[in-house]
């Protein structure tokens, strides 16, 4: 497919229009932090033989109500306030993980990059710290295209990021985002960040749509890495099951944002393009976690946001998991 040059020419602009609607304009050009002196951005644990790690990307941040876009003002504000939460911004993190199985490394989730603000594009040195280069991964997952899970796909120069990585894509949500125009009017942002949402999703696909790979749902990408249908979100969004013997991890991808708002409590995602079937998708895989007693990994929960899911009398509850060393 092809993409008119002078979207090449726009990171800069685009990157300080993203920053400015998170109120942090200025810092947009920061380069990611050197590792020294500051916490772990990485968190290693297994799934049976299989190798993985919690990668962080960083995080973003947004008003509260667009990701918890039902909720009574007064009670989102309450329950944020009983989580000694902020009420005026929600931050939300970037947990991409990366799994060894089958002599490949399989990197789920792409991450923000610089897409959705100036606290993205972490990964890099998180990769670095557990001593792996870009060009080290294999293979790239993606659950779904929003900005924050394809950002780093595409380098500084406009390249590929992972240069000798097959990147997978749910095929849905590349005929919706990247094939055509899409009406984003749907989501609870105004008119000039939805176009600019929509450009950074296909100039972060760019250098990938060559050989990018689209997958359907319900397939297996590599041994020991099940994709799930979990549509709603966006047309083709995907949860993910990785298995090694008797072992489970789930990836709910973006069933949910935040833990108090999305699970704690029922309310529902903004961004959802079919809000019934992602509340649909939400109940089935969330009772999948709950009765399978699955851990559970969510891309936007607190790092390293591993867990559990709890059926309730009202709906759910989120258990972290104990840190291990
Ligand atoms: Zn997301």
């Amino acid at each position: 497919m092809d993409f008119p040059l002078n979207k090449l020419l726009i990171t800069r602009r685009t990157v300080m229009l993203a920053a400015a609607v998170t109120g942090v304009g200025g810092a947009a050009k920061a380069q990611a932090p050197a590792a020294t002196g500051r916490n772990a951005g990485h968190y290693r644990f297994r799934i049976g033989e299989i190798q993985a790690a919690v990668l962080s990307d960083g995080l973003l941040a947004g008003p509260p109500k667009v990701y918890a876009s039902d909720a009574p003002e007064m009670e989102l504000r309450e329950a944020l306030m009983c989580a000694f939460l902020p009420t005026d911004t929600m931050t939300l993190n970037l947990n991409t993980l990366l799994i060894e199985t089958g002599g490949r490394r399989v990197l789920i989730e792409a991450g923000a990059g610089q897409s959705m603000g100036p606290n993205g594009g972490r990964l890099f040195d998180n990769l670095s710290a557990i001593g792996l280069r870009p060009d080290d991964i294999d293979v790239v997952v993606v659950s779904h295209t929003h900005p924050d899970h394809v950002g780093n796909l595409r380098s500084a120069t406009g390249g590929k990021a992972f240069p000798r990585a097959t990147v997978y894509v749910p095929e849905a949500d590349w005929d919706f985002f990247v094939r055509n125009d899409p009406d984003l009017s749907y989501m609870p942002v105004n008119a000039e960040f939805r176009r600019r949402f929509g450009e950074a999703i296909k100039r972060s696909v760019e250098p990938i749509a060559g050989d990018v790979v689209l997958y359907r749902p319900g397939s297996e990408i590599v041994a020991g890495l099940t994709t799930l249908p979990a549509s709603g979100h966006t047309p083709g969004m995907a949860s993910f099951l990785v298995h090694s013997g008797s072992d489970q991890l789930l990836l709910t991808a973006d069933l949910a944002y935040h833990p108090i708002v999305n699970v704690d409590r029922p309310w529902r995602p903004g961004p959802d393009r079919d809000k019934d079937a992602a509340l649909q998708s939400r109940r089935r895989i969330f009772d999948r976690a709950a009765a399978d007693k699955l851990l559970v990994l969510g891309f936007h929960y607190p790092f390293p946001g591993l867990g559990r899911m709890l059926k309730t009398d009202s709906g759910y509850a989120w258990v972290p998991a104990n840190w291990q060393f």
